[in-house]
């Protein structure tokens, strides 16, 4: 059986040999807790954010929450990040627990007249999608007597080369299309509202940094463009994010000492028309996704055609991502390891499957492991981010996994 390659463990847990340590302790001893089970090491994030300060210092640092809102993990993000980028009221509420209302950004098609309700009464930027969701913010405003602060969320004429999600450059149900956007700033100024400035996202899990700078020139040079034609200094420039983080065999981290030295440059040569804009980049998997593991038992081993299927405990229903089933094009593994046996020669190809009755819950295929035997503990790698709350728990009637926050 031939064996196809896993993506690279993250470097804080590359060159561990033995056993497992998750923040200082046995990924074993953390599954005796009961599994599956993710563990989140809030020292990683903060390394990625000590990182992202000093390759971007003049930029702010905002936490998309949708790609781990657990409630400890943003206990920890919150004070550490310039702002929390929110796309429900659910989040809403959320990030409100930890963050000033106006470090937040709302963002999202489709919000409803509650949402933008309670997004308003509260204080937090709503980056409006469209013409109709700004005219409802407006008349919610002036209803409940409060000044609306609006940023507009702008669908670029550009799109993020090389990203694994492309969010500009086309139809799109995000934001409004660059050429009607002077036209609705000139409207919500004269509405009155508090104008925040711009939301431009092209897209995401970029790994390659000069596509990032590139993007990030084009964004700024948009920004500008529409600013002069609305005639009116945006006070921030959301430049979205995309940065990518190594998922799959052969992929490289992001360069992002690159990207901070090509975006100092291009904000030093910016129009004046933004000379007093702020400039904020807005992460989530980047921060995250490296900072999480999953962690499941093996419950059964068996052969079937020549092959070896290792069957977990959990698998896609809480792990979707790594079942290659949540926006990847070719299902291609990600990162597993042995607990107890990190390190150790990769004596057979394995197939590692969750427990669900459908073929698509396969978290590893055809993966070289050490020998592997019922009642061991299986981690899979890249688990912090868009794991637990996007995966599909309730389908077949599992337990949830447990998530624990190191401290
Ligand atoms: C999802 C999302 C993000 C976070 O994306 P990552 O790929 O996790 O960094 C940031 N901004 C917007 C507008 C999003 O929709």
């Amino acid at each position: 059986m031939n064996t196809k390659p896993m993506g690279p463990m993250p470097p804080e847990y590359a060159d561990q040999q033995g056993v497992l340590k998750i923040a200082g302790r046995r990924a074993s001893d953390w599954a005796a807790a009961g599994t599956p089970l993710f563990v989140y090491d809030p020292a990683i994030v903060a390394a990625r954010i000590a990182q992202f300060r000093s390759a971007i210092p003049a930029v702010d640092l905002h936490y998309a929450i949708k790609a781990n809102p657990h409630p400890d993990l943003l206990t920890a993000i919150a004070p550490l990040v310039d702002g929390l980028d929110i796309a429900s009221a659910g989040e809403l509420r959320l990030a409100l627990t930890v963050k000033s209302a106006t470090s937040i950004s709302f963002a999202g098609p489709g919000k409803r007249d509650g949402e933008l309700e309670a997004a308003i009464t509260a204080g937090v930027t709503l980056n409006v999608e469209s013409e109709g969701e700004a005219s409802r913010a407006l008349v919610i405003a002036d209803r409940i007597g409060r000044t609306p602060r609006l940023a507009v969320r702008v669908n670029p004429d550009i799109e993020l080369r090389g990203s694994g999600m492309k969010m500009g450059g086309r139809p799109s149900p995000f934001g409004i299309d660059a050429g009607r956007v002077p036209a609705l700033v000139r409207r919500l100024i004269s509405a009155g509202a508090d104008w925040r400035g711009f939301h431009i996202y092209a897209g995401s899990q970029a790994l390659d940094a000069g596509a990032v700078a590139e993007t990030q020139a084009a964004t700024v040079t948009l920004a500008a463009r529409l600013a002069d034609e609305a005639g009116a200094p945006p006070p921030l420039v959301n430049l979205g994010g995309g940065f990518g983080v190594p998922y799959f065999a052969g992929d490289r981290p992001l360069d992002i000492e690159m990207i901070g030295s090509r975006l100092a440059d291009t904000l030093a040569k910016r129009p004046t028309v933004l000379a007093n804009s702020r400039f904020a980049i807005e992460l989530g998997r980047w921060l995250v996704a490296e900072a999480g593991v999953y962690l499941a038992r093996v419950v059964d081993r068996k052969e079937s055609g020549g092959e070896i299927f290792i069957v977990l405990d959990g698998g896609l229903n809480h792990q979707l991502a790594a079942s290659g089933n949540f926006g990847t094009v070719v299902r291609r593994n990600y990162p597993l390891a042995v607990t107890d046996h990190m390190g150790e020669t990769m004596v057979e190809t394995v197939n590692v499957v969750g427990p669900l009755c459908t073929p698509l819950d396969r978290l590893g295929d055809r993966v070289a492991l050490p020998h592997v035997e019922p009642g061991d503990v299986i981690a899979v790698f890249l688990a912090g981010a868009y794991g637990a709350t996007a995966s599909p728990a309730a389908f077949l009637g599992h337990p949830p996994a447990i998530e624990q926050v190191a401290v």
